[in-house]
């Protein structure tokens, strides 16, 4: 499940630990392990290691797998449709446990950040903490989900870049960043929600809060690709979470032979973070270009099944003053993206203390959506949404290198003045 690419494309010219990271730990799963993030199939096997009759399990990891992804419930005693008996060997065996929420903030734009605890692995270890983002819209709920904590990459504008990888996340723990988020904003199913307390998400109304996934905190999906894949493919089952494929997006930095992969085996939407047209620059902004250059990823992109009007490979490309931000730039994007089906998405540079970048000046980037546009494409430039949290992307990272009350004060004057 915590398969490094570096082992998995031996293939690589680059040099080992280069560009990407080594995970410093694995996970260890814990004496009484969580239910949570498991498929319908592993709750089988589950109910077989208690000693479930056979015959039996199909209907009682139905039963759960409804208790747990419809309802939300947090204890075993709340399984009403399962015997006592049942409950208590449960109990014995196993939790419902989410990753414990240690600090939630809300942004003035009603973004919602979640920091999260992972138990460490070892005795006596401190636990790893990630980052949850519930991005509230008119006609949407999207919550940015971590992979990774820290990241395998080294991204010279994002601050996740500059952490280091500890290790993956189990796919327990990215489904378990939606359990916590639908526990947080009372989404789970109106009146049986196992909360007990009523849902905010207009409870009856059918309307849920958490409509849209991106995997766009902190980490590379695509370098956790077992654990991600098995976690979307829980979400996205509709008598579940119920959250499907086309309103979940993958968002790489082009982590080639492994697109291919997410193409057979995941499909959901898939994010390609670009940032740059040529090798040359992209090579120093998203180093892994250097071992998968634009050439190899478009090829992959072109090939990612399924792709039509109303399914679109979304290019995002981070504005950065004076590096990428040219009208040049804007020409040179829309060629190469031509012939696929793309949307692209400009995104204002967020800040972080101690990088050497700056956003592009406002009026520069409306010249860039400009030629954009006129190519074609919409290109919305996504606003900066939770920047006085530091909720935007690339701006996540661990509370355990956190940012001294200074540095967020300066931030949230950024976030004031700019938005
Ligand atoms: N690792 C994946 C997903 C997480 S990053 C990836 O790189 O795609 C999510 C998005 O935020 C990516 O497009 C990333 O390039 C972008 N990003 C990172 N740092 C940023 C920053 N400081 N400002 C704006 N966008 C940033
Ligand atoms: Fe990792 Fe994505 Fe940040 Fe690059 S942009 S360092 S891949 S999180």
């Amino acid at each position: 499940m915590t398969t490094l690419a570096t082992a998995s494309h031996p293939a690589s010219t680059a040099p080992a630990g280069f560009i990407e990271k080594a995970p410093l730990e694995r996970y260890v799963p814990p004496a009484r392990p969580s239910l949570v993030g498991l498929a319908r199939a592993e709750l089988m096997e589950a109910l077989a290691g208690i000693g479930v009759p056979e015959g039996k399990r199909r209907m009682r990891a139905q039963q759960i797998w409804s208790w747990l992804y419809v309802r939300g419930v947090t204890g075993f005693d709340q399984m009403t449709s399962l015997s006592k008996e049942l409950r208590a060997v449960l109990d014995a065996h196993f939790t419902l446990a989410r990753p414990d929420v240690v600090a939630e903030q809300t942004s003035v734009d009603g973004t919602r950040k979640w920091l999260l605890r992972l138990p460490g692995e070892r005795p006596g270890e401190a636990p790893h903490e990630v980052e949850c983002v519930y991005i509230p819209d008119t006609d949407r709920g999207t919550l940015c989900l971590s992979s990774q904590v820290g990241c395998t990459l080294t991204c010279s504008f994002c601050h996740t870049g500059t952490q280091r990888l500890v290790r993956n996340l189990t796919a327990g723990e990215i489904v378990g960043q939606i359990m916590v988020a639908r526990d947080r904003l009372g989404d789970w199913t109106a009146a049986q929600s196992g909360t007990g307390q009523p849902g905010t998400g207009q409870p009856g109304s059918g309307r849920r809060l958490v409509t849209n996934i991106v995997m766009m905190g902190m980490g590379e999906p695509l370098y956790n690709f077992e654990a991600v894949r098995d976690a979307i493919l829980v979400v996205a089952d509709n008598e579940g979470l119920g959250i499907s494929k086309r309103r979940i997006t993958l968002s790489t930095s082009g982590v080639v032979p492994n697109i291919v992969r997410a193409g057979d085996e995941i499909g959901s939407m898939l994010a390609i973070s670009l940032h740059a047209v040529t090798d040359q620059l992209r090579d120093e902004l998203v180093p892994i270009n250097r071992k998968y250059p634009i050439r190899v990823l478009m090829e992959a992109c072109r090939n990612y099944p399924g792709l039509s009007n109303s399914k679109r490979i979304t290019f995002e490309y981070v504005m950065l003053k004076g590096v990428n931000d040219q009208l040049a730039d804007a020409h040179a994007l829309v060629k190469l993206v031509r012939n696929i089906p793309a949307k692209i998405n400009l995104i204002p540079f967020n800040p972080w203390p101690g990088t050497r970048y700056e956003c592009s000046d406002w009026a520069q980037i409306e010249k860039f959506s400009e030629v954009v546009f006129t190519a074609g494409y919409a290109s919305p430039v996504r606003t900066p949404r939770g920047r006085d949290i530091l909720a935007a992307c690339g701006q996540l990272k661990s509370a355990s290198e956190k940012l001294s009350a200074r540095e967020r004060l300066a931030l949230r004057a950024m976030a004031m003045t700019d938005d």
